[in-house]
């Protein structure tokens, strides 16, 4: 009888052991296949991020291809949903959750959102064709079949758009014109280049540079045809309340609602003017001596902040100077013991390659899903070339205190690190339909926390205190996230106009004429995106502090909380938090 119970007992075990692997198991093998279905109804977002089977496809954007898209949406759905959430390990939740999301999202643009209707800068083929000459993932000559082979669709593909197109917004339509219009030279020059460098006969070249032709006229007729195009009722950029409180909810994911998140930032941009006045007191003597201060809290502390600005490097050191911070900030990281830099992963810090060259300051270009052991480098720009006032006025932006921010915004411990983190918790789904809020609230958690730490480049490793100069710069930086969020959300909701908007940047965030207006231009053909720093920063911090207070007065161990925290991958905070709250530090 005993014997009997116990071998009950033991198959019982073994076999919900057995069934709990194989779920997990079944499930990544749907995830595999999930992704396989998904590049064939997505040819151009497979060869972005490296996957170049289809290479040679273009989608004809028609009704066909949108009910196509919607029927891999549904069968999709309907696979998942022989699954049970709560049955799934951790890492696979959140690939749950995620490619749900991305299921509903997809159906949800073709359905309601009907960006094809009103954006016509959705269409262009331009930048995907120029990734294949740009990019050598394959050799020339493969890559220039490809190219020949998708450029066949380029006409189809105009026509189906012109169609598609009713009363655009103009602020998409004007967008739509430039872009095409300065993409078309992709079938001229740029091919030109690859086509010396190849080795195919000449009859096939020949055939190329036609069909060339042919594409790089249907891309300039589509930006003349949109100019002529009567359109006396233009759509309104503004997304309204409706739309954009979904789009929010899938592009973000998170635990806020708009309405909730406009208060959120609100009243922390109130918060830093608070402090930034209070440190502008503190500072005043040491760079105005006698003279009075500005009774308007704003115009003094903008004073404090134009003569801080005059700290910073020469054009030439502009390079060296990010360079060296690098190595001080991982050793800065190591002494305080706040997250554990794995040294075998090192950055390799590269000049700005050609192909980037004019864009300055610098950027993390990692490489993707497919390209698993591909260096990650980290692009510094430089300056040289440029008419003296706009460097000055671009180095000024990016002086002493901002570039050390800026380092550790794309670099340790942001950015970078936290990819780090996601390659040891491999997910080709957290790699493709990772969660943005996250990976930049990561990035802006990264910054403030060092500084919560003392970090100060002036002050080396053992510093204890970072300088008031430091902190405000610091909160300046951070109202250009913050401001980010009210601007798109009253935008797109509440119907700011321009006037306001430019007084809330240049006024209340301290920004240049210039940087205000290219964030007026992108507010007014983007929806969402701006919101996702400080959205994901506002959720980590708040996770942080939560965590902290159920301690209750124990050590917090915040190289723990780091490393966990980031353990889960780029996945949306709010799962992550609610997986930190169940399984308790
Ligand atoms: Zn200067
Ligand atoms: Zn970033």
């Amino acid at each position: 009888m005993r014997k009997l119970n116990l071998f009950i007992f033991i198959f019982l075990t073994t076999a919900g052991m057995v069934q709990a692997q194989t779920i997990d198991d079944k499930f990544n093998k749907f995830k595999e296949q999930f992704i396989e279905n998904m590049w064939k109804v997505y040819p151009g977002w497979a060869s972005s991020v490296g996957y170049h089977k289809y290479d040679s496809v273009l989608v004809v954007p028609d009704e066909a291809s949108r009910k196509k898209e919607l029927a891999f949406c549904a069968d999709e759905s309907k696979k998942l949903a022989e699954y049970n959430v709560a049955d799934l390990n951790d890492a696979n939740k959140i690939d749950y959750h995620l490619i749900e999301n991305q299921l509903k999202y997809a159906a949800w643009n073709v359905n309601k959102l009907k960006a094809y209707e009103w954006d016509p800068s959705g269409y262009n083929v331009c930048g995907s064709f120029a990734d294949m000459l740009g990019n050598d993932y394959a050799p020339v000559n493969t890559r220039l079949r490809d190219f020949y082979k998708r450029m066949g669709k380029v006409p189809a593909y105009y026509e189906a758009a012109k169609k598609n197109i009713k009363n655009p917004t103009k602020e998409h339509t004007r967008l739509a014109i430039d872009q095409n219009r300065g993409g078309a030279s992709v079938f001229e020059g740029d091919l030109k280049e690859a086509l010396i460098k190849s080795t195919l006969p000449a009859a096939e070249k020949a055939q190329i540079v036609a069909r060339a032709r042919k594409s790089a006229d249907a891309v300039r007729a589509f930006a003349t045809w949109l100019e002529k195009m009567p359109n006396p009722a233009p759509r309104d950029f503004r997304l309204g309340k409706e739309l954009y409180e979904e789009k929010f909810a899938f592009e973000l994911q998170a635990a806020n609602k708009p309405e909730e998140l406009l208060a959120k930032a609100m009243q922390h941009k109130t918060e830093l003017h608070m402090k930034m006045l209070e440190i502008t007191r503190q500072l005043w003597p040491k760079y105005f001596g006698n003279t009075q201060m500005p009774p308007m809290m704003l115009d003094a502390i903008r004073m404090m902040i134009d003569t801080l600005s005059a700290n910073h490097v020469a054009a030439a050191d502009f390079q060296p100077a990010i360079e060296k911070q690098i190595p001080e900030l991982i050793e800065f990281i190591k002494r305080k013991k706040l997250i554990y830099i794995d040294p075998s992963k090192p950055l390799v810090v590269r000049r700005e390659p050609d192909y980037m060259a004019g864009v300055a300051g610098a950027s993390i270009n990692a490489p993707g899903p497919y390209d698993k052991n591909g260096n990650t480098y980290y692009n510094v720009g430089s300056l040289a070339g440029w008419a003296p006032e706009k460097a000055e006025s671009y180095l000024r932006e990016y002086n002493h205190y901002i570039l050390q921010i800026l380092n550790i915004h794309e670099a340790i411990p942001g950015h970078y690190t936290q990819l780090v983190y996601a390659n040891q918790s491999p997910s080709i789904i957290k790699s493709i339909l990772g969660n943005n809020a996250m990976i930049e609230g990561w990035a802006v958690y990264s910054e403030l926390m060092m500084l919560e730490n003392g970090y100060d480049g002036d002050n080396g490793p053992d510093s204890r205190q970072a300088s008031p100069e430091m902190w405000l710069m610091y909160y300046k930086w951070n109202l250009r996230s913050t401001c980010n969020t009210i601007l798109d959300i009253s935008v797109h909701t509440n119907n700011m106009a321009q006037p306001a908007a430019m007084d809330l940047l240049m006024k209340e965030a301290f920004q240049e004429k210039t940087e205000a207006m290219g964030k007026w231009n992108r507010v007014s053909v983007t929806q969402v995106q701006l919101c996702c720093y400080f959205s994901g920063f506002s959720e980590i911090y708040d996770l942080r502090e939560e965590l902290k207070a159920a301690r209750q007065g124990q050590d917090f161990d915040l190289k723990r909380f780091h490393e966990r925290f980031l353990s889960y991958g780029s996945a949306p905070v709010k799962y992550i938090a609610e997986m930190m709250k169940n399984g308790q530090q």
